[in-house]
């Protein structure tokens, strides 16, 4: 699934294309992209509409109009931004939607699961909605050591699960998770709560390399993930310990291992990350 660096990366490819251009035509093919929506509804009240800006928060695009209505993009498990010249795009079959601009190129969202979302929001409610899904922006300068050991206070569950919340900071997902986690030398069954403050430090340094070195790798394509080009990322070279059982811990050369928390796989090295509870 698409986490913070994939999601950012496909916002920085698609922002100068998009910002500033108009929705001509609209075609949304797939019902579960827009529901309760009728997605010809969505597509008819987008047309028209002019793009102010491309943002991210979390793990959801934004899509900013002049009109102050705001489309709300989330890949889910599979989708995809791809991005042409008018009918250049290749036949693709898990096509679901596409936007014609008034530049005459095309945005095409692909989808094979078909867990992706579009969202139309008014004026007014996209803060909102943000706010009750969405905690803190890692890479934001105001995201503070002290404002994850907020987040982390008294809670029981596993120090995975707590960050793989979406509440608890904003777009980590499977993957940087671990990554994250072997970066800051936490086992990822420690209680969010036994954290000493140093480790909660060390977790906070931690998040924010692991998304950074993802974003500058272009995030990491493992199977459906790409750019809107068509290009792949490249940060599946670079994992430290997702994916990687049985093979030999950079640090200290011990087999990764691979256990389960909060029902996700999730990789280790126990010698560098003990556990203790
Ligand atoms: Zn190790």
């Amino acid at each position: 699934m698409p986490e913070l660096p994939e999601v950012e990366t496909v916002r920085r490819k698609l922002a100068p294309l998009l910002e500033g251009r108009r929705f001509d035509r609209v075609a949304i093919a797939d019902p579960r992209l827009t529901r309760p929506e009728e997605p010809e509804e969505v597509a008819r009240e987008l047309e028209g509409e002019r793009v102010s800006s491309l943002e991210r928060r979390g793990k959801y695009l934004i899509v900013r109009f002049e009109s102050g209505r705001a489309l709300l993009i989330h890949l889910r498990m599979t989708g995809s931004l791809r991005h042409g010249g008018a009918g250049t795009l290749p036949d693709d079959p898990y096509r679901r939607a596409v936007v014609r601009l008034d530049d005459g190129s095309d945005v095409a969202f692909r989808d094979v699961r078909r867990f992706g979302t579009w969202l139309l929001l008014e004026p007014g409610e996209l803060d909102p909605y943000l706010d009750a899904r969405v905690g803190g922006e890692p890479l934001a300068d105001g995201f503070r050591a002290r404002d994850l050991a907020a987040r982390l206070t008294g809670r029981k569950a596993p120090v995975k699960a707590a960050i793989l919340d979406q509440r608890t900071v904003a777009g980590v997902g499977n993957i940087y998770a671990d990554e994250a986690l072997w970066r800051a030398r936490i086992h990822p069954l420690t209680p969010a709560a036994a954290l000493e403050l140093d480790e909660v430090k060390a977790l906070h340094r931690a998040i924010r390399a692991a998304l950074q070195r993802g974003i500058a790798r272009r995030g990491s394509t493992l199977r459906d993930y790409a750019l809107p080009d068509g290009e792949s990322g490249a940060m599946q070279h670079e994992f430290k310990v997702y994916g990687r059982a049985g093979e030999p811990c950079e640090r200290c050369g011990t087999p990764i291992d691979k256990t389960r928390v909060a029902g996700r796989g999730t990789w280790y090295c126990p010698a560098c990350q003990r556990y203790r509870a």
